[in-house]
């Protein structure tokens, strides 16, 4: 089954410029939150390198009859416009297609508003896009989890007997989830080495980097309702970049046995843009073979997964950026429909705004892989970068950025940056 969504139609063109090579063509209309110079926080979309006010179109007439009344695009996050549902998210998306279109005249000849509404990107401030009320990270690539099993437990069954039949997750800490361009410090706690007796207090010597997508409810369900996973991708609203922060030294010491704790919610940075699922709808494909066979409520038809390139770049303080890894989100094992339909199988009820993160995303080559504990095999393969130095972890005042992007038939959709410095212990 496939749709038609009038906003992916590949020959549109827009009056905006659009730099080669960039994330945001007319086919994307992503969503995020705009600090408006007079208005405050108000939802946004951005074209090329041009951030457009939702609210300032909204009063004047631009999105009418598209079931959202511009208050609710005045609002410090999107929940709000997600909770109309996808319906409404659809037409908005049309109608700004449609507004942009190179030949439509109608908000393109009224420079008065443009004015208002329409920002370079460099002189803008994007912020949280949603409210994050519960945030699920799965376990979700087989080359990551094999890599840290045999890493962390052992190197013959390094994959525990549930991984293949279970969408492994657990639930995180939303509050610590923030937009990129937000520092993070380095988390202190608990470690304790291989060889010695008794743990010791400090700062973490292990932080490193989650390679992840997460995507984002659009759909409440009600408690003791379980979403199939035939429905599953109608309860999503879109997608964000997902670098999920982590401190290795103390997730060692603490993981058993109730899992990620205080290793995992120090800092956790999500891209300002999100794509929505309508805007990926050409990029689906056929994610691994799945053996054996799941079962029945996990069984799924046609492509369920997305081919999404994904990069990591590190910028040393005051040197060059240096990718360090490129992944692809198609390597997943479990697609978002599975791990929907697991998350809500018992019964357990979702809401708008939750935020589902993927699982570092590691592919089948050393290079592919999606964090430093894999890339640097557990400190023993130190990476070079461009100023001589090497790393095995995350060093003070190193940046991370995530990018992702798919393309296909010359469009180009991405998800722009997720960026974040990690400065030392408070
Ligand atoms: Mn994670």
């Amino acid at each position: 089954m496939s749709i038609i969504i009038e906003a992916n139609d590949s020959s549109l063109k827009s009056w905006i410029n659009i730099p080669d090579q960039s994330d945001f063509p007319i086919q994307n209309i992503p969503f995020g939150i705009l600090r408006h110079p007079e208005f405050g926080a108000v939802a946004a979309t951005r074209i090329g390198d041009t951030v457009i006010d939702l609210c300032s179109l909204a009063r004047n007439h631009y999105l009418k009859d598209t079931g959202a009344d511009p208050e609710v695009f005045h609002r410090p996050v999107l929940n709000d416009f997600i909770s109309l549902g996808q319906p409404v998210w659809r037409a908005v998306r049309n109608r700004l297609s449609w507004l942009f279109r190179h030949d439509n005249p109608a908000l393109r000849d009224n420079l008065l508003l443009i004015r208002e509404a329409m920002f370079d990107v460099r002189d803008v401030e994007m912020l949280m896009p949603v409210k994050v009320g519960d945030y699920t990270d799965f376990y979700s690539s087989l080359e990551h989890a094999t890599n840290v099993g045999i890493m962390f437990r052992d190197a013959v069954n390094p994959l525990l007997p549930n991984w293949r039949h279970i969408p492994v997750g657990y639930h995180g800490r939303s509050s610590s989830i923030v937009v990129s361009g937000n520092s993070i410090h380095r988390p202190k706690g608990q470690t304790r080495g291989d060889k010695d007796e008794s743990p010791v207090f400090g700062p973490s010597r292990q932080v490193d980097f989650e390679l992840e997508m997460a995507f984002i409810t659009g759909k409440q369900t009600k408690l003791g309702d379980s979403v199939s996973v035939i429905d599953a991708e109608d309860h999503i609203f879109g997608l964000v970049l997902f670098n999920d922060l982590s401190a290795r030294d103390i997730q060692r010491w603490e993981y058993v046995p109730l899992g990620p704790f205080l290793a995992k919610n120090f800092g956790s940075v999500i891209s300002p843009w999100v794509v929505t699922l309508d805007a990926l709808e050409p990029f689906r494909t056929v994610g691994p073979v799945q053996d054996p066979h799941p079962l029945p409520y996990l069984q799924f038809e046609g492509k369920k997964s997305y081919d999404i390139n994904l990069e990591v770049a590190l910028i040393p303080d005051g040197a060059e950026e240096i990718t360090i890894s490129r992944s692809n989100f198609r390597y997943m094992y479990w697609n978002m429909a599975q791990q929907l339909a697991h998350q809500t199988v018992n019964g357990c009820n979702i809401n708008v705004g939750d935020l589902y993160g993927s699982g570092t995303i590691s592919g089948p080559l050393p290079e592919s892989y999606g964090s430093m504990l894999e890339l640097a095999w557990k400190g023993t393969k130190p990476l070079r970068m461009t100023d001589g130095t090497e790393r095995v972890f995350i060093n003070d005042n190193d940046t991370i950025i995530l990018r992702g992007f798919a393309i296909k038939d010359g469009i180009r959709i991405g998800f722009g940056e997720a960026v974040t410095k990690i400065l030392p212990a408070k």
